[in-house]
C-alpha cells in the first residue's frame, strides 16, 4: 500500500496495469479514464470537504450512518495484505488494526492517523454505491464474443483510482 505515496497519475497507472482486464484496454482510452477517475475522486474530496470542513472521516463515516469496526488483527489473502473493507449491505467499514498498524510504523506515522487515510479510502466505496455509481462500470471492455454476442466487462480499477485520488485530495497530498 506504499504505491498510495506515488503520484497520483502514477499511481492510477500502477492500479489499472494490474487490472484482470488491462490487456483489454485499448492504448488510446487509458490517459481518457485515468483522467476519469482521478477528476470523480478530486470532486468527491472538495465536496466532502465543504460540507464537513475540519471533520475527520471517523466523523464523516459515521454521519452518513456507516459503523467503523476495528477488528484487532491482519488479513492477508495469497500475497495481498488487506487493511480495510467497506461492506455495502451492511454499511459497515472494517479496519483491521494489525495491518494498518504494520503500515503506519513503516512510516513512522500513528496508527489513528493511518486509519483515517483508510476509512476515508473505504468511505469513497461508500459513496460509489450511494451517490456516483461504479466508477468500474463507466468504462466496459469486451472479454469474449460468442455467436455475435459481446459479453462486457467493467474495470474494477476504476474504483481503486477513484478512491486514491479522493484519500489523496482530501489529505493535500495532491494538488
Ligand atoms: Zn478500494
Amino acid at each position: 500500500m506504499k504505491h498510495l505515496f506515488l503520484p497520483m497519475e502514477e499511481l492510477a497507472l500502477f492500479e489499472l496495469k494490474r487490472d484482470r482486464y488491462f490487456d483489454k484496454i485499448p492504448y488510446e482510452d487509458i490517459a481518457a479514464i485515468i483522467e476519469d477517475g482521478i477528476s470523480i475522486g478530486k470532486n468527491w474530496a472538495k465536496t466532502i470537504g465543504e460540507m464537513y470542513p475540519k471533520k475527520s472521516f471517523s466523523h464523516i463515516a459515521k454521519a452518513y450512518g456507516l459503523k467503523i469496526l476495528e477488528e484487532d488483527r491482519e488479513l492477508i489473502i495469497g500475497d495481498v495484505i488487506f487493511y480495510s473493507e467497506f461492506y455495502s449491505g451492511k454499511k459497515e467499514i472494517v479496519i483491521y488494526i494489525k495491518s494498518v498498524e504494520a503500515w503506519a510504523s513503516e512510516l513512522g506515522k500513528t496508527y489513528e492517523e493511518c486509519k483515517e487515510l483508510f476509512i476515508a479510502h473505504e468511505f469513497f466505496h461508500y459513496l460509489e454505491c450511494e451517490e456516483i455509481g461504479l466508477l468500474s462500470n463507466r468504462y466496459k471492455v469486451t472479454n469474449f464474443k460468442l455467436a455475435g454476442f459481446k459479453f462486457q466487462c467493467g474495470i474494477k480499477a476504476l474504483s481503486e483510482i477513484g478512491a486514491h485520488s479522493f484519500v489523496k485530495h482530501s489529505f493535500s497530498m495532491e494538488e
